[in-house]
């Protein structure tokens, strides 16, 4: 990956932070998602649902409710983005078996780009026969509800940083036969009041997504998304990109397809997105807030009083980890948007 960007660095001189995301997490070959399993304790990090089963037992919780309220449509669509090794989905699946209808409804599509975890995937929900996208035109015409945990982050950022003149945009270039950051003079004036040296993410792709998906829901009549990530409720400044591997953060200009990229999804950008597209969306809610809403403690009640000591002390490991304002509480957002005017998304 290494000599990949360094070679198109040399051809067409320095790229914006975004492409060098796209490239280090999907390039075909060399992306980071597109190589290994990224996951659990061997892995370089640990998402939510591989935390605990309750955090799937929560959504699936939400998701029965939306289901309820937009008249128990049949067939829906059922899009997870970004799916990992599928453990949500799985969590959802079986915890909505005994709801009458539902598995027959719900059809399981999922938008994934790493063929890696598209199989772990396939091994993980293979009997509930889902369907694989790499964007959102080939998912079905029907009323959708769609989720999306630790997905957003992974979608490319640019960074612009004020000069004394203006805006100057961050790059990727070559400092020897290492990366280092230049910058060049942004042509356009983004309208944001800052101060010399202040940095600004923008994502178009992301914004593009958020876009997208609501136009597509509202080609399908209902829908509604969950979308809970990492990030800030409001815009502001500072660089929010990061690199990980091992558990441990290390400069994103290193490891360069070997450690996972991301940045911090700017919560208000995503709102506006979606507002922009005429979806209405909720305020964006605190991750431990959202779950404690939909009832997590009494879930973990419930888990704890039929368990042994050693269980229960997971449980309430794992309840701590989710929810807690030191550890994912406070950090990651919830946000629901929706275009059915009826539908009242739970947890907000
Ligand atoms: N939701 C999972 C995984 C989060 S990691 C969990 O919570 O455990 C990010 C996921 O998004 C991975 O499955 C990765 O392969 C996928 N991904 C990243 N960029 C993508 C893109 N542009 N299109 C589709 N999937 C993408």
């Amino acid at each position: 990956m290494h000599d990949f960007i360094k070679a198109l660095i040399q051809k067409n001189g320095p790229i914006d932070i975004g492409q060098f995301m796209s490239l280090a997490l999907g390039h075909p070959q060399l992306g980071y998602y597109m190589k290994q399993d990224p996951f659990g304790a061997n892995g370089d990090f640990t998402t939510a649902p591989e935390i605990s089963q309750m955090f799937g037992e929560m959504i699936a919780a939400w998701i029965l409710e939306v289901w309820q309220q937009m008249g128990t449509p049949s067939p829906f669509t059922l899009l997870e983005c970004g799916p990992g090794r599928g453990t949500l989905m799985v969590d959802i699946m079986r915890s909505l078996k005994n709801v009458p209808g539902f598995h027959d409804a719900a059809q399981v599509h999922l938008m994934e780009i790493s063929p890696v975890l598209k199989q772990m995937q396939g091994a993980a929900l293979a009997s509930y026969n889902p369907k694989w996208h790499v964007n959102l035109e080939t998912v079905p015409d029907q009323p959708m509800i769609v989720i999306a945990n630790e997905f957003l982050d992974a979608l490319p950022v640019r960074q612009l940083i004020k000069s004394e003149k203006g805006w100057d945009e961050r790059l990727v270039t070559l400092a020897g036969e290492e990366f280092g950051y230049t910058t060049r003079p942004l042509p356009i004036d983004i309208g944001v009041v800052a101060k010399v040296g202040d940095i600004f993410e923008i994502s178009p792709v992301r914004s593009g997504f958020v876009a997208d998906l609501v136009k597509k829901m509202s080609k399908n009549s209902e829908g509604a998304a969950l979308l809970i990530d990492y990030g800030h409720a409001h815009s502001g400044f500072g660089d929010t990109l990061q690199a990980i591997k091992d558990h441990k953060y290390v400069s994103p200009l290193e490891f360069v397809g070997d450690a996972d990229l991301t940045t911090h999804v700017d919560f208000e950008a995503v709102r506006k997105a979606a507002e922009g597209a005429g979806a209405q969306v909720t305020d964006p809610v605190e991750q431990g807030a959202w779950l404690r809403t939909i009832g997590i403690q009494h879930r973990a009640d419930t888990l704890k009083a039929k368990a042994n000591e050693a269980q229960k002390f997971d449980i309430e490991k794992a309840l701590q980890r989710l929810t807690d304002s030191s550890q994912m509480g406070s950090l990651f957002k919830v946000i629901g948007i929706t275009n059915g005017a009826n539908i009242n998304l739970p947890g907000f």
